[in-house]
């Protein structure tokens, strides 16, 4: 483990220096547990890596219910979401401060005040959760692929960064800050289409590439459409074209061209 990385565990707050950055041991295991990792050419993995090393000197990581981190366990999570950010100029998950990682499902507590004043509290079992106070929380067995919780063609690490990235406009509805008054325009009206014909698809009974969780909400279509769109790239293009590609130009890539047609 790097001196600086090893500091960062330990909690102390420093920067890499000059000179200490991409270790070679992380790349087998962006090689195994990063999705579409092994296809990327060489210059979009070193864009790839400088986002890992700046994601790990920046954020912290603190295990959780008994897990020992180890770097499998971070470079994991930090590589996959610099999937999201490869491409993209601009910060690194701002609003971000902690990657929360417990070993399996877990209990979020949730307080909801009704509008007549009732507070309502719960805890539901979850593999994963964004929160707006600067944290994602994860259960490690939901995330390494061939895991317990893990299910093919699903990416919470995905899912929940995605959450990250629709917070950089401060709202959290499926509409990510974009570059100009058209593209925001064209996103929600590309995305608004796809996401009641996918109501309209449950409502049929009709299955999906994407997931019927994906209909609760606008804010969790976009994290449904994320995850599918690096995982399941040919079915969602095929499904949904104009999503795939308002999905494309905003991360500026393509996972088809980069999985094979087919492929996943
Ligand atoms: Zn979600």
């Amino acid at each position: 483990m790097k001196a600086w990385w090893r500091k960062r565990f330990f909690g102390r707050r420093e920067a890499p220096e000059e000179g200490e950055a991409f270790d070679p041991a992380w790349e087998p295991v962006l090689e195994r547990n990063v999705v579409l990792y092994p296809r990327l050419p060489e210059a979009e993995k070193k864009r790839l890596c400088a986002r890992l090393v700046e994601f790990l000197g920046t954020k912290s990581f603190e295990g959780c219910g008994g897990l020992e981190l180890t770097e499998e366990m971070m470079v994991t999570v930090a590589g996959t979401a610099s999937l999201l950010m490869m491409n993209r100029p601009g910060p690194l998950f701002p609003a971000l401060y902690t990657v929360l990682l417990y070993p399996g499902v877990f209990r979020a507590r949730h307080v909801e005040e009704t509008d007549s004043g009732i507070v309502h509290e719960s805890a539901p079992e979850t593999l994963g959760e964004s929160w707006e106070s600067g944290s994602v929380i994860l259960a490690w067995d939901a995330v390494r692929p061939g895991d317990r919780n893990h299910t093919p063609g699903q990416n919470i690490i995905l899912h929940e960064f995605a959450h990250q990235l629709d917070l950089d406009d401060g709202a959290e509805d499926g509409a990510p800050k974009l570059d100009s008054r058209e593209a925001q325009r064209t996103w929600t009206q590309v995305f608004h289409e796809a996401f009641e014909e996918r109501k309209w698809m449950r409502r049929m009974g009709h299955r999906c590439v994407l997931d019927d969780y994906a209909t609760t909400h606008p804010a969790e279509f976009f994290a449904v459409a994320t995850e599918v769109f690096f995982e399941r790239p040919a079915r969602l293009e095929r499904t949904f074209p104009r999503l795939y590609s308002e999905l494309k130009r905003y991360f500026q890539f393509d996972p088809v061209v980069r999985a094979g047609l087919g492929v996943r």
